[in-house]
């Protein structure tokens, strides 16, 4: 089966989300004087996680808009720390809150470095694109600055614009139908085992999952585990 076209997700795929997030979110609460309201900066870091995907995953379905997750994660948040003041915080003073903690971490911004050279290496023989869970805008601008996004030209697709998210198949297909070609002629590589492997290998698109911290875990038949994108440009183009 020929591959043609290659679909790529983002955040801790070609973007380096967590330690963007983990430097971001520590710079932040040590400019507001907060990180002395966790026992370790580590659980400041995991508190943060744990609302931002059970949040997020409510903006995904729908339940709120990206700005709103931001402010209900940011009250969550001052909660937990029990920093929030009595009669809690506006709208505005919780998207400015989540303003400056997003000036912290888009100052730690960083593609992987095995990402631009295996975008250059595949460039020539296959077709690129992005499909990922987010905002078209926070993405794009993500991804240019990092330098990554004249890889991928116009074909960038996320959630909240196409109005399904992964691992729905209809966001591989429509991700496939931006690289004009049909499924079977398209990869998709992702860092998350059950909306990124499984989805796309439920859309009948060749599923690779990036497991870059090579758990070993098991995975079904129809998904190849790669640890590293060189790995997945030497299963694309063998001896390249
Ligand atoms: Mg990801």
């Amino acid at each position: 089966m020929t591959i043609r076209g290659v679909l790529f997700d983002v955040d801790d795929t070609i973007f380096d989300y967590s330690s963007s997030e983990e430097t971001g979110l520590i710079g932040h609460l040590t400019a507001e004087g907060l990180l002395d309201a966790f026992p370790s900066p580590a659980e400041a870091v995991a508190v943060w996680r744990q609302i931002m995907e059970e949040e997020y995953a409510r903006c995904l379905a729908g339940e709120l808009t990206f700005a709103e997750q931001q402010r209900v994660r940011t009250r969550r948040f001052l909660t937990h720390a029990g920093r929030l003041a009595d009669g809690g915080m506006s709208d505005a003073e919780a998207a400015v809150w989540f303003e400056r903690y997003g000036g912290h971490r888009e100052a730690a911004w960083a593609a992987f470095p095995d990402a631009d050279p295996v975008l250059r290496k595949l460039a020539p023989a296959f077709r690129l694109g992005v499909v990922s869970n987010s905002s078209l805008s926070h993405q794009r601008r993500k991804l240019r600055r990092v330098g990554l996004l004249d890889h991928f030209g116009e074909a960038v697709l996320c959630s909240l614009e196409h109005g399904t998210s992964k691992p729905d198949p209809a966001i591989f297909l429509a991700g496939c139908a931006l690289l004009g070609l049909p499924p079977h002629q398209v990869a998709y590589v992702g860092d998350r085992y059950d909306i990124d492997a499984l989805g796309a290998r439920a859309a009948g698109l060749r599923s690779y999952w990036l497991d870059r911290a090579a758990t070993g875990t098991a995975v079904v038949d129809g998904v190849t585990v790669v640890h590293s994108l060189d790995d997945l440009a030497l299963d694309l183009i063998p001896g390249n």
